[in-house]
């Protein structure tokens, strides 16, 4: 069996700010709305799959490190990151920029593309679900924007 729930429709949205080094006008900082969207598939259990609420609760734990929040990725190839008390600096091409450690959500990755967040949302999302033993796969769409997407299928068993 396999059951969705579409990000937009349920709102399991966040907006953040990024920036993908030299990757032209994305190298700018700037920012996106995002929605995720899930595909679980598995073996019913009594009639179901999962509780969908129970899903979204799970999605929306996770995404709300996120919403408001700058961006940054920490395994810099292409940029910098230093962490100074309570500031974060970051600096690439040339640019330096600086943002309240509070304000910052630190992406294990070389850049936030929605690629790297979809499989960054998509194994947090594998932990919050190991108790469903049923569940054999997920399917995890980062939308980056209502038309484009990056998705990740991961084995939950
Ligand atoms: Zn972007």
């Amino acid at each position: 069996m396999k059951m969705t729930i579409d990000g937009w429709g349920n709102n399991l949205r966040f907006s953040s700010a990024h920036f993908i080094p030299d990757l032209g006008k994305c190298s700018r900082l700037h920012g996106h709305d995002y929605a995720v969207s899930i595909e679980l598939e598995g073996e019913m259990e009594n009639g179901i799959l999962v509780d969908y609420g129970d899903v979204k609760k799970v999605i929306r734990k996770v995404l709300e490190t996120y919403d408001h929040r700058v961006l940054v990725p920490t395994l810099g190839v292409r940029s910098t990151v230093n962490v100074q008390q309570e500031q974060v600096k970051v600096e690439y091409s040339g640019k330096t920029m600086s943002f309240f450690r509070e304000d910052v959500c630190f992406i294990e990755a070389d850049i936030s593309s929605s690629e790297n967040l979809a499989s960054i949302i998509g194994s947090q999302i594998k932990k919050e679900l190991g108790v469903y033993k049923n569940l054999s796969n997920l399917t995890l769409t980062v939308y980056e924007g209502p038309s484009q997407g990056s998705s990740v299928r991961i084995d939950l068993k």
